[in-house]
């Protein structure tokens, strides 16, 4: 593992960033510092920019069964050097190894469905929409696109967008996390290496909020992807809206899983305990709380207790590892803040992860698997979202209940229901507002050919990630009305 400076990579180069101010990128299941990222300025992220609108023209002339082959060539490559890219995230983001294999080969399936482009890109054509004239609603690309990136699932979620932008033509700038920018930087060094688009065709800008904004605010940015938290996907689409961009901006969560009275604890407890604590709680398809209806209350938080206690904590980068560290020690102390604010709300911790025993840990940020009981709607810890191995129960009289709880939530990213019963199952998702939703599912994660996405607070937008919808958010339906007789 490198403990250089990450390296930009703009017109198909690699660039030394010559921003002075650099952060460390610390190994979060040990707390070591493994390497330094720039901030990089305005100017390096115009740059990049610049190489990127030089290079649409030629790109987006290539035909598109050409731009496709790139991605065959590309998953292959993904293919050959699968498990060096998921050491490089396990040590990079503190993630089990298993969970870094599951994020790559999401992110090779997105190339997969790229690799269709000749036919997701077709338009449509009518003849005669009047005497003698014909219609063509066309797909063309528009220019440069760019995408500003979460720590929490480094290798996949610059993926959601990018593959999808070029095949249909256009060139890109990636911003990924500056708190793990060595899975990317990984990546680009197999596609420089081994794919070779041409040169500015796919760049990548690391940095932060300067970055950010510079990417926001160029003129030549015909439009945006983010994903992060709410708190700045709100400001991206505002800014994005101010310089007439299209934009679509994947926010936080805070997923509800409701548990009718004739749910299988068997296969359900399992089920949630894998959402709550895979990737250590920091997915934004997370358990977060977990709504217990009627009389399976008692039985059902005994048995996730239970289950709870048996995850094996320990460094991501060891087999047979259940649960990593958290990404940070500034995260891991937000964690606990929240504990701490669930304990002074009056919820009732029955299981404290707050000092985990991790066998040999030398300071990496772990918490260990915790639960509350006695989750009451207006608590904080029921609204705000934790990002963490935590998860709070509550206690519903019915299935009514259960929904207004979900409705009222400000997030509305994912939630599932666990139940026998179709009819409770088809009321729970004609009624409860979320986006991406599990029936006896504990994470609900659309594929790469369904959109991706939230509603309410969870995203500000229109067109969600990936799916065939995507294209119409990189391209432009041209209508072309002809007459020749
Ligand atoms: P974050 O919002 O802190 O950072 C996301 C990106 O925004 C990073 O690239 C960062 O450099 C940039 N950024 C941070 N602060 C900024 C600011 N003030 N101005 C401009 N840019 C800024 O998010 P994170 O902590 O990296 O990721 C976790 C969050 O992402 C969680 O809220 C999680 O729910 C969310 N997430 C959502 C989805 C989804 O599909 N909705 C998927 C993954 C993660």
């Amino acid at each position: 593992m490198s403990t250089k400076v990450v390296r930009n990579y703009v017109n198909g180069e690699w660039i030394e960033s010559e921003s002075k101010e650099l952060l460390d990128i610390t190994n979060p299941s040990t707390g070591e510092v493994i390497g330094r990222v720039p901030l990089s300025t305005r100017g390096e992220v115009d740059r990049a920019v610049e190489a990127a609108k030089q290079a649409f023209w030629d790109w987006r002339t290539t035909p598109p069964m050409a731009r496709a082959r790139y991605f065959f060539r590309l998953k292959e490559v993904l293919e050959d050097n699968f498990e060096d890219v998921v050491r490089v995230t396990s040590v990079d983001a503190g993630k089990t190894l298993d969970e870094s294999r599951g994020e790559l080969r999401r992110a090779i399936e997105m190339v997969e469905v790229a690799c269709g482009i000749p036919s997701l890109m077709m338009g449509s054509s009518l003849e005669d929409v009047s005497n003698g004239i014909d219609c063509v609603s066309t797909r063309q690309p528009l220019g440069v696109f760019s995408a500003i990136t979460p720590y929490n699932f480094p290798t996949m979620v610059p993926f959601w967008f990018w593959p999808f932008a070029l095949a249909c033509g256009n060139t890109f700038v990636v911003k990924p996390s500056e708190q793990d920018p060595l899975t990317q930087e990984q990546i680009f060094r197999f596609i420089d290496d081994e794919v070779g688009f041409p040169p500015g065709v796919l760049n990548m800008v690391n940095g932060g909020k300067e970055a950010v904004s510079a990417i926001t605010e160029n003129p030549d940015v015909k439009g945006v992807s983010f994903v992060g938290s709410s708190e700045v996907a709100r400001i991206v689409y505002k800014k994005c809206g101010e310089t007439g961009k299209r934009v679509q901006s994947l926010g936080g969560a805070k997923n509800f899983l409701v548990v009718m009275p004739d749910a299988d604890l068997d296969t359900t407890v399992p089920a949630i305990i894998h959402a709550a604590y895979g990737c250590a709680g920091q997915r934004c398809l997370a358990a977060s709380v977990v709504v217990a209806v009627g009389d399976i209350h008692e039985p059902l938080r005994d048995a996730l207790v239970a289950a709870a206690r048996n995850v094996r904590v320990g460094p991501g980068p060891e087999e047979n590892i259940q649960m990593g560290p958290v990404i940070s020690l500034a995260h891991k102390e937000r964690v606990l803040s929240y504990i701490e604010k669930g304990i002074e709300e009056g919820a009732d911790l029955i299981l404290d992860g707050r000092q985990p025993d991790v066998k040999g840990d030398k300071g990496g940020f772990f918490v260990g698997p915790t639960i509350f009981d006695g989750l009451s709607p207006d608590m904080v810890i029921a609204n705000e979202e934790i990002f963490g191995p935590v998860f709070g129960i509550m206690h519903a009289q019915n299935l009514d209940e259960a929904i207004d709880v979900v409705r009222k939530n400000p997030y509305g990213n994912a939630t599932c229901i666990f139940t026998g019963k179709g009819k409770w199952a088809r009321e729970f998702t004609y009624r409860a507002e979320a986006s991406m939703m599990g029936i006896n599912v504990g994470i609900a994660a659309p594929m790469a050919f369904f959109p991706f996405g939230g509603t309410k607070g969870s995203f500000f937008g229109d067109v969600k990630a990936h799916g065939s919808e995507v294209i119409d958010f990189f391209t432009d339906k041209k209508v072309i009305i002809t007459r020749w007789i």
